[in-house]
């Protein structure tokens, strides 16, 4: 038995599923001369949002995550600050911290109209208080998706201005003792924000150490490479990254000829990346199944990277 067939093997005999072994074969060629990298001994902090987990109730999602060795909890941002108390009661004496904040303000911050970007300073510093009330790594947000208009258009102006706005926004987050997390998506949902890269940059000039990004590995289709698309932010700026399959947003190994991670967490190790890897997708399979499945994959890949 080659290794690619050995790993293909345990992560099947692992989560009890066959699992395709296609997309791990560049991953076992790509690792097998690479000399010992710094950075081996970070450690895969895997988080699932609120919906990822079978389980009627909080209660029981949390449990079950705990059995599968996931410390992170994502929640979405809608309605947080009346959330605290009961995500605290859920969390205590869990070995489960909250990971980040999945947006939930209304406006956006790119908005011509001055009441629906009022909307988005309100709401959102609602929840970036509540964020930090619960230990948060931060709150993540999209500067304007591309169906939110009127916006502003997309010039140096505009990118001076988001900079200008950020730095305002992280310099309140680090007061709340939390972060503003900039997320890039791909083209179809928002041209104006694609590159992990340029997310970096937009932190770099905010000039303010309560604006970070992430990556997401669903919408990092858009990168030439993943590897480089972690380094370019350093663990300097990045501060949490989404999971998904890479062909149809499901869980991770429902698209098995794509689903290969390698690249980005050896990028994830080298640069010392202490935050969480969150999942972000849904499952066409059964979640008893294609959750613990996914979990086994991407440890079997960090493994690799
Ligand atoms: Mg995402």
């Amino acid at each position: 038995m080659d290794r690619r067939q050995f790993i293909g093997r345990s992560i099947a005999g692992a989560a009890g599923v066959a699992v395709a072994t296609s997309p791990l074969a560049f991953a076992a060629s790509s690792c097998s001369t690479a000399p010992a990298k710094k950075g081996q001994d970070v450690e895969l902090k895997l988080s699932f949002q609120e919906g990822t987990a079978p389980g009627e109730n909080l209660g029981q999602k949390l449990d079950y995550m705990e059995n599968l060795g996931i410390v992170g909890l994502e929640v979405g941002g809608r309605g947080l600050k009346d959330r605290v108390s009961e995500l605290q009661q859920a969390l205590n004496g869990r070995n489960i911290k909250i990971s980040a904040i999945c947006a939930g303000f209304d406006g956006f911050i790119l908005s011509e109209d001055p009441e629906i970007k009022n909307l988005f300073d309100t709401t959102m510093r609602e929840i970036v208080e509540a964020a930090g009330q619960l230990g948060s790594t931060g709150v993540i947000m999209v500067p304007a998706f591309n169906a939110q208009t009127p916006c502003m258009p997309h010039t140096a102006e505009t990118r001076q201005y988001l900079v200008d706005q950020m730095h305002e926004l992280g310099e309140f987050a680090l007061k709340c003792n939390t972060k503003v997390i900039l997320e890039p998506l791909n083209r179809r949902e928002c041209h104006y924000l694609r590159l992990v890269g340029d997310a970096a940059a937009i932190c770099r000039d905010s000039q303010s150490e309560g604006v970070k990004c992430m990556g997401d590995f669903w919408h990092m289709q858009e990168e030439t490479s993943d590897y480089a698309a972690f380094i370019s932010a350093g663990a300097k700026y990045l501060q949490h990254v989404h999971v998904a399959s890479r062909g149809r947003r499901l869980m991770p190994g429902e698209d098995p000829e794509v689903d290969n991670y390698v690249e980005g967490m050896r990028a994830l190790k080298e640069i010392g990346y202490q935050n969480y890897v969150s999942f972000e997708c849904g499952t066409k399979g059964e979640r008893e199944q294609t959750v613990p499945a996914a979990v086994a994959l991407l440890r079997e890949q960090w493994q690799l990277a």
